[in-house]
């Protein structure tokens, strides 16, 4: 008999111990006649501004809202240059080009994936940049201090989009605290994820959150006066905040864990065709846990054939994409564009157990 497959991720296993409180909390919602920004998106919106240890948290409907909203509340709008990278299937592009901005796109560090701070510099000598979008991609956080430095000194506004590392930190703060603003995802496969879809952007600046609280609900500057434009219907349903609230207690536990799995692949596959992860500590929450190989569709082969499932984060750069019907088609973004055919998603989530863990190294070592 083949042995048990094991998937790059499993929401059921993550949430079988927390069934029946969930179940109980999204009772409570059901008979508390609040449905829609009410006393659990109160709630949660302190408890994770709190977390991330910035004054304000505004909870949204999704982390591409979170993105563009966050643009739109530092004035991008048509025209304008925002930095973003191209590697993280188009999340930062998407929120520039729905503001009618035009996309800059830098290339990323080879070591980790994340926005390369002297290609950011050089691009800032080629033309105004209004916005940079830094992604800490995989759960790591960018090299967000020379960036956040660069930005300062040319008068960017800097959006974090931290949509895969919730709880990642150095020492001087958490994801999300660096920049003017930054935007989380609470799709259910991320770190912290909801039964749905969610999002929230945070930030210390007062004028930013008082702009997105108007901007998530169509724009009012009071009921009924739409005064601010660029708004739309983007909110967290009372049902989601209480799914949060319940589950934010246990992210630094399961991030730990993430990381556990992550240096023991790390330190266990030892295989001249296969490259490692180098990220480790608590800048890194392990989100995905990404290898690379020069063979990457054989090795995708190989691990299928013994029950492992993979995936590939992401295969297509953001300049790449079809939807721009080759405006981008003399760009080269040679780090980006190796990267994305070479990468590959290792299974990686808190409840995966060691024996499993031990297998997928067994399996790399294999092949
Ligand atoms: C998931 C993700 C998003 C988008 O979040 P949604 O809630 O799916 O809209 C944005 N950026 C990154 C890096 C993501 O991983």
């Amino acid at each position: 008999m083949p042995p048990e497959a094991i998937p790059v991720n499993s929401l059921s296993r993550h949430i079988e111990p927390l069934k029946d409180a969930l179940a109980a909390a999204a009772t409570e919602v059901v008979g508390s006649g609040y449905f829609v920004l009410g006393p659990n998106v109160r709630s949660f919106e302190s408890a994770f501004a709190n977390y991330c240890g910035v004054e304000h948290c505004i909870s949204v409907a999704n982390g591409t809202d979170a993105l563009e909203l966050s643009l739109r509340s530092l004035g991008i709008s048509t025209g304008d240059r925002v930095a973003v990278v191209a590697n993280a299937a188009m999340y930062g592009t998407s929120a520039a080009l729905a503001c009618g901005a035009e996309p800059v796109f830098i290339d990323v560090l080879a070591e980790t994936a994340t926005m390369d701070p002297a290609k950011l510099e050089a691009a800032f000598g080629l033309g105004v940049i209004k916005a940079v979008i830094v992604t800490h991609l995989y759960g790591q956080l960018a090299a967000i201090k020379s960036i956040a430095a660069l930005c300062r000194s040319h008068g960017a506004g800097l959006i974090e989009d931290c949509a895969q590392a919730h709880g990642a930190r150095n020492s001087g703060g958490l994801a999300g605290s660096f920049g003017d603003i930054a935007s989380f995802s609470f799709y259910p496969t991320k770190n912290l994820g909801a039964l749905g879809d969610g999002g929230a952007v945070v930030t210390r600046r007062e004028d930013l959150a008082e702009r997105v609280r108007m901007l998530r609900q169509y724009g009012w500057t009071q009921k009924y006066t739409n005064g601010l434009a660029g708004g739309r219907n983007s909110r967290l349903d009372e049902i989601q905040a209480s799914m949060l609230l319940l589950m934010l207690p246990h992210l630094d536990q399961w991030n730990e864990r993430r990381r556990e799995v992550a240096l023991r692949y790390s330190s266990g596959i030892k295989n001249p065709k296969i490259r490692v992860n180098q990220s480790s500590g608590a800048s890194y929450v392990a989100h995905l846990y990404v290898l690379r190989s020069e063979a990457r569709s054989a090795l995708q082969q190989h691990l299928a054939s013994l029950g492992i499932q993979t995936d590939i984060h992401y295969p297509i750069p953001d300049h790449r994409q079809p939807c721009h019907g080759g405006r981008y088609a003399d760009l080269e973004l040679p780090v980006t564009e190796l990267d994305c055919t070479e990468v590959i998603t290792l299974p990686c989530f808190p409840e995966l157990t060691d024996v499993e863990v031990d297998r997928v190294i067994e399996a790399c070592n294999s092949f």
